[in-house]
């Protein structure tokens, strides 16, 4: 199984591991979303993971 996230305005991101993907999300919400960070937190992420096979 993997975890996904699939944001807001059509960016997904796929890992194994699940922190490596958190990191990635972090990454793009500082790139994508400024007005996002701060709010969204690792916690928040996490909250968005799907698994998918
Ligand atoms: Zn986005």
């Amino acid at each position: 199984m993997q975890h996904q996230v699939s944001c807001e305005c059509g960016y997904r991101a796929r890992e194994e591991d699940e922190d490596i993907l958190v990191k990635t999300v972090l990454t793009h919400v500082n790139d994508a979303h400024p007005d996002l960070v701060g709010e969204v937190t690792p916690e928040v992420v996490r909250g968005w993971v799907e698994l998918v096979p």
